[in-house]
Parts: structure tokens; C-alpha cells; sequence
């Protein structure tokens, strides 16, 4: 018989402190030296820490861990937030999460039900991952602070059955950059523009699409030392959104939901999410809107979906930076899903119009984590329920998915395998490795294959990434053009990585060990890396990477993978390129994915200081021109190809440049590509290779004395495809990914894809190393 002792016994376990309400707890504002919100005021890192170091020591409710360090080295930091009692008892709890996390450790389900019964739900707050969405540096202060200091009915439930796990923020670094640019540019026209550098070393905007590949130092922070370690149920990630829209948005998400998140989950986002919009009408909020713009197909940005945990994204209205700005409520914009001048039963009160804050939107943001703790606090039991229940189907299996995985060692590229194998192991993926030799189908694998069984908690990570699925055909409307999703389509690893994994549908014939933990990558470039222990300093290629103000994206991720693959280089800034004679000191110069406009015009000269504003302008384009006259490489990734073939008028054309979204749209799709091996750029490559393909140019020859494809997409259009979502295959049926084509004495090598795709295609950084390697003169 089940009694009824939940309650009565969290509340012996936990009572508050009282004592601990009276003590004096530092508000932010008095370690920060102003009040959160203040307009025009940003914070560095630095006082973050201390604010949160300072509650940790006059508060039992708050404990502060340093994680490890940031890319920049700073402090990385978690709160755990709870009653003094459950804060004293976190080594056991830490222990009964992983029991009723995996229900292989406790399979008696009465003992499971009494564990679960005495163990408080685990909410995980994260925060300004994106940096110039800078209330998210102040909301977990405030957040922190009324947890600390607060009292009544509503604080004690939330602090005796629930422990908050507050990341202030994913991305420290950010902070710094962000504050700093700001401060700098306070009173001038850049005032509220977003810094002219990456706000996150490698992968600026990207820092939140890194949660499968696992690439960069603050996600594995997050992963090894929080999901992996106390099994949040419930997770918010604090955001912003553009000034002309709601005033904040919470789950349910848009469809397409990834088809692998267990449905349990699905239905615990959309409950929460709308249980909190309904708290903060209630409370007169106004400008709630549900079901809009973000979709869950990615496990790029949920982690959590793939691991018993629900993922409410909140994104609130954006200010100027920390600048108010006022929005006429006439000049409101509508998206596809939501009017905000107009009621709707997914925004049912709108926001009135007026002035808005950077007081406004912490208020937002708290007001929806402070709801979300309530209902995780109130609904505790049914909060664990549900991750356990979670757990205990994907270890029992579900009926349509294969036995296991079998990932074979021979012939496979044994980085892109480790690779693999070390993002399983992040994402808590047990793999095990055959004791003898069987077999799949007619195919025979012997011992040391590594095997990963289906049935074990974390069991949808693996098969959302290891199993091509289609992208759904959404469209406005029958035959209407195609509903762009809100990221990537594709995320399929071993296409990717280029590692063969096969599913096996029936149990498999051999006996398996214990879960394997093999050696994690090592990375290096070979031919173009310094040769370890050489003396010799001067490197194989002067290579030189194009680093613009109006930092893309891509050359971060192409900077993290030099820096990772040992490949020297130098960056290079438009000042150093206009002044010209590149040829004295590059061999080969990479431009990064970027729209000729931003290469050519770079940061408007109204709003941005001299030394920073103008792009390459006619003088860098003529000084590229002149490098690969004299003999120079230029390579062009994705959409700095379409700069490279009109600024230096090569003969190619773009096959896809006047097509409507409705006759061709992969907006991050995973394509098949042929390759000519007999090229130097695919030497080594096998003869059919992959591209991530985002709606870049593909390219025809208008002159085949110059111009070799390199790489070429099959001539069937049904052959395309491999993972995401393509519409109007024949239009780039035949035509080339990849070609090389002679300019005088030098050449530019043109990439219609992304080979270093966010840094996780591996399969396709043969071809980048390749155009590299052979520029050397
Ligand atoms: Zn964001």
C-alpha cells in the first residue's frame, strides 16, 4: 500500500531556516554598485562571481561551485539552490538521482516509488549563452536573490521540494566582451550594436547549437558536471528575442518535434510552458505568446529532450543592449504564428506598446523562471514521475526502433571514430565492445566491434544521431513555399563524421563487455601541423584567415578548427588586406562563410568607428586579386564563394542563384557528392563523400580550361539527399560542390558547402586540409 507520507516527510527533512532569513544577504545591487536593470548599465564577469560568492557565504539556501574555467579562462559557476536541509544532504541526492535515473540500478518498483518519493525535483536555470541578450546577465542575480532572501508559502515549497541548479551563465567569456563593448561605445553611434568580434571565441551565436557535438569547453562543463551528474527533470534556458514582437515566448514549441523525444516530454514542455504563461496573465503580464517560431526538431539546442529532462526556452523582447528603446504599439511586427496586435488563443492579451526596458525584460524573465520553480515545487512528485517513467521505457525499448548499433573498427578513419565514440560518452551513451565474433545480416564483425545496445536510459541521444531521418515537408500552404525551420535540418553523425554505423533489428549473437570508455580524439593535420618535436618554425603553408568586423559566425568554427587540428595560421583583418602585398606573406587565404555584401561593405562607416567600418572595400578586393594573380590560393567557404566568383570574375556560375525557396530550398541538409579523386584537393578521399549543404551556390563551368569540379552532386536527383530536407533536387543534380579554377599564376579553390561544418564534419576536412596543403609555393 502506497501511503500519503511525501509531504510530511520533505517537510521533516527540510524545514527552512528562519534564522538564515534574518541575516543581512547581499542584494545584487549592493555588490554590483547599481540596481540590475539600471538603464545603460551592463556588468562584467567579475562582479557576477563575487555577487554570487557573497550569497554562498551569508546564505545556507545557496551553494556556489566553480565548474572549471571558460575558453578565456574565467570562472564558471553553478548555484545549487534549496533548503538548507536539502543542500546539506546534496551527496545523497546526488546518488538517488542516479538511481531513479536509471532504473537498471533500481528495478523494484516499490523502492524506486520511496525514493522517489523522498527526493526533491532537480530544475536546471541556464542563462545569456548569447551574450548581447544581456538581461540574461542579471535575471539569475535576481533570481538567486529572492530565492535567498525571500519567504512565505511559495519560497519554502519551491526550496523544500525542488533544488535549482543556476548556471548565471553559459558563457562567460561573453559577458566580458559584450560589457566592455558597450561601455565603449556608450554615447556614440554604436551604442546598443553588438560587439565587432564573436562573443564566444569559437562559437559565437553557435555557443547554443554545440549540445550533441559536444566541441566546445562550456558545454562539457554543463554536460559532464551537471546533466551527467544530478538528472535535472526541468530545465529553462533564458533568451531574447527582437524588439517588435511578443514580449516573451514559452513552449509549447512549433512542430516539427524531433520524432526520437519521447512523447512523455513533448507533452511536459507544452504543459509547463503554458502553465507559466498562464501565471504571468494572471499576474498582468501582457505580450505572452505560445507556440511560436521555435520548433524542437534540433538536437543541436536540446540536449535535455534526449535525456529525461523537459526544455523551456523562454525569450523575451530585446531593448537596445542595455539602452531602452520604445516600440508604438502600431509598429508591432507580425511572424507567422503570432500577431502581437492582435489577440489569439496563443497570445491572448497583447502588450500595449510604449517604452521598453532592460527592467522590463529582467522582469519578464524572472517572473517565468519564478513560475516555473512554483509549479516544479507544487508538482513535485509528478515531475520526478515523469523523468522516471522516461527512463524506464527507453530501457525497456521501443518496438519500431533496432536491437542495437553496431560500429565496426575496420576501415573506419580512427579520428572520426574516437570522435564518435567520445560524443557518446559526453552524451552518456553506453557502448560496449563484442567478446567474439557474429553477425548482422550477411555481414560478419568480429571481436572488439563496439556494439551499443538500444535499451538503456539515454537510448533516443543515439538514435536521433546515429539514424538518418527525413525533415518533414512543411509548407505555408498546399504547394506553397516551404516553412523555413528554425535551424539545421540534419544532424545525422556518421554521415558527418564519415563513420559507418549499422543498425542490427535482432538481438545479436555474442556475448558483450562492460561499457567501453575508449581514448578520446587526438587531432592533427597532417602535412600542414608542425611536425611534433621540430625545430623547424617556419610552417609548411603561410596561411592567413580572413577575420571581418562584422564577425561571421564561420570564422569561429574555422578558427576552432585550426586551432584544434595544430594548423598555423594568422588572422587577417581588413586593414592588412588592403594594404596589399599578401603574396610577400600568405601562400593561401581562407574566406569564411559570409555574404559578399558583408565582405565588400563590412560595418556601415555611420555607425561604427573608422578603423572598423568599411569591409575589404575596392582596395582589399584588388590586393586578393593581385594574391592569386602572382600565385596565391584563395579559398572560398559557402557564400564567400559567390564574392569570390563576381569580385575576381571567374568562369563559373552559381546553378542555383535565381530559384525561388519553392523550386530549390536545404536550408542544412546532408547531400551526396562524387568525388574526382585524381585531384589533388580529394586525394585520399573515397570516391563518394558528403557535403553540408546550406543554401550555398553550386557551381557550372563556363570555361573548361580553367575550371576543375572537384566534387559534384549526383546526376540523380533522388540520389541527393542523404539527412534534412531538400526541395527541387534537379536543379542541383550534376553540378559541382567543389571546384578549383586558375587565375594567373595562383587559384581560387570554391567550396559550396560547408567543409567545416560547426566543426563536426570531419568527413569533409580532408578537402579544406587538402586546398591548403597543396598552396604551398
Ligand atoms: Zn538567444
Amino acid at each position: 500500500m502506497r501511503r500519503p507520507l511525501t509531504l510530511a516527510l520533505l517537510l521533516l527533512a527540510g524545514p527552512v531556516n528562519a534564522s538564515a532569513q534574518r541575516r543581512a544577504l547581499p542584494t545584487p545591487a549592493s555588490v554590483l554598485g547599481f540596481v540590475p536593470g539600471t538603464d545603460r548599465r551592463l556588468t562584467e564577469w567579475g562582479p557576477v562571481v563575487d555577487y554570487f560568492r557573497a550569497l554562498d557565504a551569508a546564505s545556507d539556501r545557496v551553494t556556489v561551485r566553480q565548474l572549471g574555467l571558460t575558453t578565456n579562462g574565467l570562472p564558471f559557476l553553478a548555484a545549487f539552490i534549496s533548503s538548507p536541509a536539502n543542500l546539506l544532504r546534496l551527496p545523497a541526492l546526488r546518488d538517488a538521482q542516479r538511481r531513479l535515473a536509471d532504473p537498471r540500478l533500481t528495478p523494484d518498483s516499490a523502492a524506486a516509488a520511496r525514493l522517489a518519493a523522498r527526493t526533491p525535483a532537480f530544475a536546471l536555470v541556464t542563462s545569456s549563452v548569447h551574450s548581447t541578450e544581456v538581461g540574461g546577465f542579471f535575471a539569475p542575480l535576481e533570481l538567486a536573490y529572492r530565492l535567498a532572501a525571500g519567504s512565505g508559502p511559495a519560497i519554502r515549497t519551491i526550496l523544500d521540494s525542488s533544488v535549482l541548479i543556476l548556471v548565471p551563465s553559459l558563457n562567460p567569456d561573453g559577458v566580458n566582451i559584450v560589457s566592455r563593448w558597450y561601455a565603449q561605445t556608450l554615447g556614440t553611434p554604436a551604442e546598443g550594436t553588438a560587439p565587432p568580434e564573436l562573443y564566444h571565441r569559437y562559437a559565437g551565436h553557435d555557443d547554443n547549437r554545440d549540445w550533441y557535438a559536444f566541441t566546445q569547453v562550456e558545454t562539457r562543463l554543463v554536460v559532464d558536471s551537471l546533466y551527467g551528474v544530478w538528472h535535472p527533470q526541468v530545465t529553462m534556458d533564458i533568451h531574447q528575442q527582437g524588439s517588435a514582437g511578443s514580449r516573451i515566448f514559452l513552449p509549447p514549441y512549433m512542430d516539427p518535434v524531433e520524432p526520437n523525444v519521447d512523447p512523455l516530454l513533448v507533452q511536459g514542455v507544452n504543459a509547463l510552458g503554458a502553465a507559466i504563461a498562464w501565471r504571468l496573465t494572471t499576474d498582468g503580464f501582457t505580450g505572452v505568446s505560445l507556440h511560436a517560431g521555435y520548433d524542437a526538431w534540433t538536437p543541436a539546442r536540446a540536449f535535455q529532450h534526449y535525456h529525461g529532462a523537459v526544455r523551456i526556452l523562454t525569450e523575451t523582447a530585446s531593448a537596445s543592449l542595455a539602452s531602452p528603446v520604445t516600440i508604438a504599439f502600431d509598429s508591432l511586427r507580425a511572424s507567422e504564428d503570432v500577431d502581437p496586435r492582435q489577440r489569439s488563443w496563443n497570445f491572448v492579451a497583447p502588450w500595449p506598446g510604449g517604452r521598453w526596458t532592460l527592467t522590463d525584460i529582467i522582469r519578464y524573465q524572472t517572473a517565468a523562471a519564478m513560475a516555473m520553480l512554483e509549479h516544479v515545487g507544487r508538482n513535485r512528485a509528478d515531475w520526478v514521475r515523469m523523468s522516471r517513467r522516461v527512463a524506464e521505457r527507453a530501457v525497456r525499448g521501443w518496438a519500431d526502433w533496432p536491437y542495437a548499433y553496431v560500429i565496426p573498427t575496420a576501415n573506419q578513419d580512427a579520428t572520426a571514430l574516437a570522435t564518435l565514440l567520445d560524443i557518446l560518452r559526453h552524451a552518456q551513451v553506453e557502448v560496449r565492445t563484442a567478446l567474439g565474433s557474429f553477425a548482422v545480416g550477411q555481414e560478419r564483425f568480429y571481436a572488439g566491434a563496439y556494439v551499443l545496445p538500444l535499451r538503456q536510459p539515454y537510448a533516443a541521444f543515439a538514435r536521433a544521431m546515429l539514424e538518418a531521418g527525413p525533415y518533414p515537408d512543411i509548407r505555408d500552404y498546399p504547394g506553397g513555399p516551404p516553412r523555413r525551420p528554425y535551424d539545421a535540418t540534419a544532424h545525422t553523425l556518421p554521415l558527418l563524421l564519415g563513420v559507418r554505423v549499422l543498425p542490427a533489428s535482432d538481438s545479436i549473437a555474442v556475448e558483450l563487455s562492460a561499457p567501453a570508455s575508449p581514448a578520446p580524439p587526438t587531432f592533427r593535420a597532417t602535412g600542414i601541423a608542425p611536425q611534433p618535436g621540430s625545430r623547424d618554425s617556419r610552417p609548411a603553408v603561410r596561411l592567413g584567415l580572413y577575420r571581418s568586423y562584422t564577425a561571421p559566425v564561420d570564422e569561429g568554427w574555422t578558427r576552432w578548427v585550426f586551432d584544434t587540428w595544430e594548423v598555423p595560421y594568422q588572422s587577417l583583418v581588413d586593414s592588412m588586406v588592403r594594404a596589399g602585398n599578401l603574396g610577400a606573406r600568405f601562400d593561401a587565404i581562407v574566406l569564411p562563410s559570409m555574404s559578399p555584401r558583408a565582405i565588400v561593405e563590412g560595418l556601415s562607416a555611420r555607425r561604427f568607428p573608422a578603423r572598423l567600418s568599411g569591409g575589404l572595400g575596392a582596395a582589399g578586393v584588388q590586393a586578393l586579386r593581385d594574391f592569386v594573380d602572382g600565385g596565391g590560393t584563395l579559398i572560398a567557404l559557402n557564400d564567400a564563394s559567390d564574392f569570390a566568383v563576381s569580385a575576381l570574375d571567374l568562369p563559373v556560375e552559381n546553378a542555383l542563384a535565381r530559384l525561388s525557396p519553392q523550386d530549390f530550398f536545404a536550408p542544412g541538409s546532408i547531400f551526396r557528392t562524387v568525388l574526382d579523386t585524381t585531384n589533388p584537393i580529394a586525394a585520399g578521399m573515397p570516391a563518394q563523400s558528403v557535403a553540408w549543404f546550406e543554401q550555398g551556390p553550386a557551381f557550372e563551368s563556363r570555361d573548361p580550361l580553367r575550371v576543375r569540379l572537384v566534387a559534384r552532386y549526383p546526376a540523380q536527383a533522388g540520389d541527393i539527399l542523404l539527412s534534412g530536407w531538400l526541395i527541387g533536387g534537379q536543379n542541383i543534380a550534376g553540378r559541382a560542390a567543389l571546384a578549383e579554377v586558375r587565375l594567373g599564376h595562383g587559384r581560387v579553390v570554391l567550396f559550396g558547402f560547408r567543409p567545416q561544418y560547426r566543426g563536426q564534419s570531419l568527413a569533409t576536412l580532408p578537402l579544406l586540409f587538402n586546398a591548403i596543403r597543396t598552396s604551398s609555393r
